[in-house]
């Protein structure tokens, strides 16, 4: 079967197994059918000797998280996130993709995901919703509306992030007011990113969806973008010029004031899509150590949290399991609280109760606090 990868990058990986501490999926079963040398050893079989599709091979594929954790591990540079994002693509093909474009069909309709969101809400209160879905302990039942006050830069409000944790753009909003950049927020003219979209294997509806912001959008603005998962995907497919909030603001941390830094603990969680993809998740501690008083680093080397977007749910079991050895590291940091900078990685650490915040939250509760003090 014909995976859509170009056999002569295939040949690339060397076997050589530097990445395998890397992958957190081989990390805590020890099988090289999860880890990454076995997975580009599976797509050789498939792509160049037509290896059948056993429910094996299926398997090897699915539970990649597509953390990409692998790739910076790799001394070939092998482009492992070209091959499994393929991999998925022509696997979703060949198993019919109706079902995946169905379920993400509500991202691309923002009204109807907010009234969604917010009925979901209700049957929250109501205790009518599992805590194993893992959602936001109290989702919004009511949201208010976003606000322009300048044309400096974009703020990208997205979909899902939009509707569950709009006080997350508030707040990323004012700090970036509190540097002095004007934000249009870009509601619902933008829309959903496609991130989602391509990581389930709908790359071609994930280029759709991106290609509409970049038509709705002026390109001479940049966008700021506070979800990693969003940003990490529009710095690979919009045309624009996509920054995310913490490399932004960290760039121009001298226009933020001078403030009493907050008497907390952080520990950074560094979502895969911030640290691997866009390699951009050392901004996040230069940004926090101005605001609060001990940024504190978590010591599993950057290993994903298994949140993965949709992972956590298509596969719980293995999501939870790499859950575990991130909580571990969390229960020896002891920190107050774990910032996060993707709305995924939060929610799934929140699930397993831990006390998460967007780093934006922090720093303008920072502000917040210095100016009511003044
Ligand atoms: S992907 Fe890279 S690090 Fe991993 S086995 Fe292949 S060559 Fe080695
Ligand atoms: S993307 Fe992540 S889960 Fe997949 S093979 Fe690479 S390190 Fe392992």
């Amino acid at each position: 079967m014909d995976l859509g990868i170009d056999p002569d990058q295939l040949g690339t990986c060397v076997q050589c197994g530097l990445c395998l501490s890397s992958c957190p999926t081989y990390r805590v079963t020890g099988d090289e059918a999860f880890s990454p040398r076995g997975r580009i050893a599976l797509m050789r079989q498939v792509q160049l000797h037509d290896a059948p599709l056993t429910a094996e091979v299926t398997e090897a594929f699915d539970t990649c998280i597509q953390c990409l954790g692998c790739e910076p591990a790799c001394p070939s540079v092998v482009p492992y996130g070209h091959f499994i994002e393929s991999t998925r693509n022509a696997l979703t093909e060949h198993r019919g993709s109706r079902r995946r474009a169905i379920a993400l069909w509500p991202l691309t309709k923002p009204r109807l995901l907010r009234l969604g969101s917010s009925l979901l809400a209700v049957a929250q209160r109501l205790r009518l919703v599992p805590a194993r879905l893992g959602l936001p302990d109290r989702l919004p039942l009511r949201r208010r509306p976003h606000q322009t006050s300048g044309t400096d830069v974009y703020l990208f409000t997205g979909c899902v992030m939009d509707a569950w944790q709009r006080e997350v753009h508030f707040a990323t909003q004012r700090v970036l007011e509190a540097a002095g950049f004007g934000v249009t927020p870009t509601g619902d003219a933008a829309g959903c990113c496609g991130a989602l979209h391509t990581h389930a294997g709908l790359a071609a509806h994930g280029e759709r969806l991106t290609e509409n912001i970049d038509a709705a959008l002026d390109p001479t603005i940049p966008v700021i973008v506070n979800s990693a998962g969003c940003g990490a995907h529009l710095k690979q497919h919009s045309s624009h010029q996509i920054f995310d909030a913490q490399e932004f603001l960290a760039e121009h941390l001298d226009r933020l004031p001078d403030v009493t830094p907050l008497e907390v603990n952080v520990a950074v969680q560094d979502p895969c899509h911030l640290r691997h993809v866009q390699r951009a998740h050392l901004p996040t501690r230069t940004l926090l150590r101005k605001f609060v008083s001990l940024v504190t680093e978590l010591d599993d080397e950057g290993l994903c949290c298994g949140a993965g977007g949709a992972y956590s749910v298509l596969q719980p079991d293995m999501s939870q399991q790499v859950r575990e050895r991130k909580l571990a590291s969390i229960n020896r940091a002891q920190p107050d609280v774990v910032a996060s900078a993707n709305p995924g990685c939060s929610m799934h650490l929140s699930a397993a109760g831990v006390m998460t915040e967007h780093p934006m939250v922090l720093v303008d509760r920072a502000l917040a606090a210095n100016s009511s003090t003044t």
